[in-house]
């Protein structure tokens, strides 16, 4: 089957491979009707996950065809129509209980090598490095789903792919950065980052009551996208300085949530966010990583949450602990317990309160990935979701 591939540092490629096998009796193969490239696998792209292998096939959005089901497996049949969560779930541990599914206890093969880097070990993940279990991914023909009753979502009939395929991640990703916030009418909320998963935050925040949502990036389109769908008011941090901006918007205060839907590549090329703050020795914020993470806990209200839903991993440093600590901040963050969202979030999508579909501008093959990959990367031709057919 066909494939797309690690090979290294920014390549990947559509290369020949074997196809999946059923190796449990709770697994299925799926035939992948759709994928999509997310953030995510940029950090893959980009070199920033040490434990990838060259040849590991990447995706973890992904949703299809059942074609196979091991004797185990009660909840689907042949046929079935389903999309899949990244996280990988055993649905029995103490974690599955307790809804926490994207760190399962049971569904990471290399739990030693996580622990290593992490403390320990969360779930394995589809296509995302073998700290996060070595699971080969769904931009690909086919994919092999462990713990296929835990997972897979079946799709109703008369929805097409387009409108549920971001339940594998992004809108449920984007709709617990918001419910982390706890948000209560009234609030105004921040979101870092107009990509699909900020765009898919920016919604929830308001499906879940804000009152206002502050869209903050520096590319236009995506920050007219947020504003055009979802009512968010923009700040461009590359035309004006985002504390200035979000005071003024705020009567002073500060938003009462914030979300960081960048991650670990924030960009910090925009002018001195904290230029007052020279005086006081602080210049360095300015220049170090992660630009949109420290914007994001400095400026939030007194008493305020603030909320992680972009990548990061390993160790980050000149993290502003003494604005958390002094100011009773609350600080969440998290890999989306997928499962927990998928029937909820459908219902919505069913009743017609959301339409997820708004964030695909690109629709390409899958052989088309190593380009589809560049565009996304790079921002080009006003990319903000990409989604590939097999
Ligand atoms: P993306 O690269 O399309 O979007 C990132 C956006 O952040 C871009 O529009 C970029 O211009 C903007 N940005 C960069 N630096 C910034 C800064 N300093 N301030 C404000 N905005 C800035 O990626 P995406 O697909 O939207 O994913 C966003 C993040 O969410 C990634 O880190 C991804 O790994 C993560 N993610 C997390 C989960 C989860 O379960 N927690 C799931 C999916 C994706
Ligand atoms: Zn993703
Ligand atoms: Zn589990």
């Amino acid at each position: 089957m066909r494939a797309n591939c690690w090979l290294g540092k920014g390549t990947v490629d559509v290369l020949d491979v074997p196809e999946p096998r059923i190796l449990n009796n709770h697994d299925a193969i799926i035939r992948i009707t759709r994928t999509a490239i997310c953030g995510s696998d940029l950090h893959l792209f980009n070199g920033f996950i040490p434990t990838m292998k060259k040849g590991d096939i990447l995706g973890h959005e992904f949703m299809g065809e059942v074609v196979e089901v091991g004797r185990e497996v009660k909840n689907l049949a042949v046929g079935d129509r389903v999309v899949v969560p990244f996280p990988i779930a055993c649905g029995q541990c103490n974690a599955c209980h307790d809804g926490a599914y994207s760190v399962c206890e049971n569904s990471n093969p290399n739990a030693g090598l996580a622990e290593k880097i992490l403390g320990h070990a969360p779930a394995g993940i589809f296509g995302y490095s073998h700290m996060l279990g070595g699971y080969p991914g769904g931009q690909a023909e086919y994919a092999r789903v462990p713990f296929a009753d835990v997972g897979p979502v079946k799709v109703p009939a008369g929805m097409d792919d387009e409108q549920v395929l971001f339940l594998s991640d992004i809108l449920p990703t984007g709709y617990m950065g918001a419910e982390m916030c706890d948000i209560s009418p009234g609030d105004v909320v921040a979101v870092w980052g107009a990509g699909p998963v900020g765009q898919f935050a920016i919604a929830s925040a308001f499906l879940l009551g804000a009152e206002r949502v502050i869209a903050i990036d520096r590319l236009p389109y995506r920050l007219q996208m947020a504003q055009e769908k979802s009512g968010a008011e923009p700040v461009n941090y590359a035309e004006s300085d985002v504390r200035e901006e979000l005071l003024e918007l705020t009567g002073g205060r500060g938003p009462d949530a914030c979300i960081d839907a960048v991650g670990l590549e924030a960009h910090h090329s925009s002018p001195p966010a904290y230029a007052y703050d020279r005086a006081k020795q602080m210049t360095h914020l300015e220049s170090d990583r992660p630009f949109a993470l420290r914007q994001a806990i400095r400026n939030c209200r007194n008493g305020g949450t603030v909320s992680v839903i972009g990548v990061y991993g390993g160790f980050v440093d000149k993290f502003p602990m003494g604005s958390l600590m002094n100011r009773s901040l609350t600080l969440r963050a998290g890999q989306c317990h997928v499962q927990r969202y998928t029937k909820p979030l459908l219902e919505r999508i069913q009743a017609g309160q959301l339409d997820p579909s708004f964030v695909i501008t690109h629709r390409m093959g899958l052989d088309d990935a190593p380009s589809a990959f560049e565009t996304f990367l790079n921002k080009e031709d006003e990319c903000v979701k990409v989604v590939l057919t097999p």
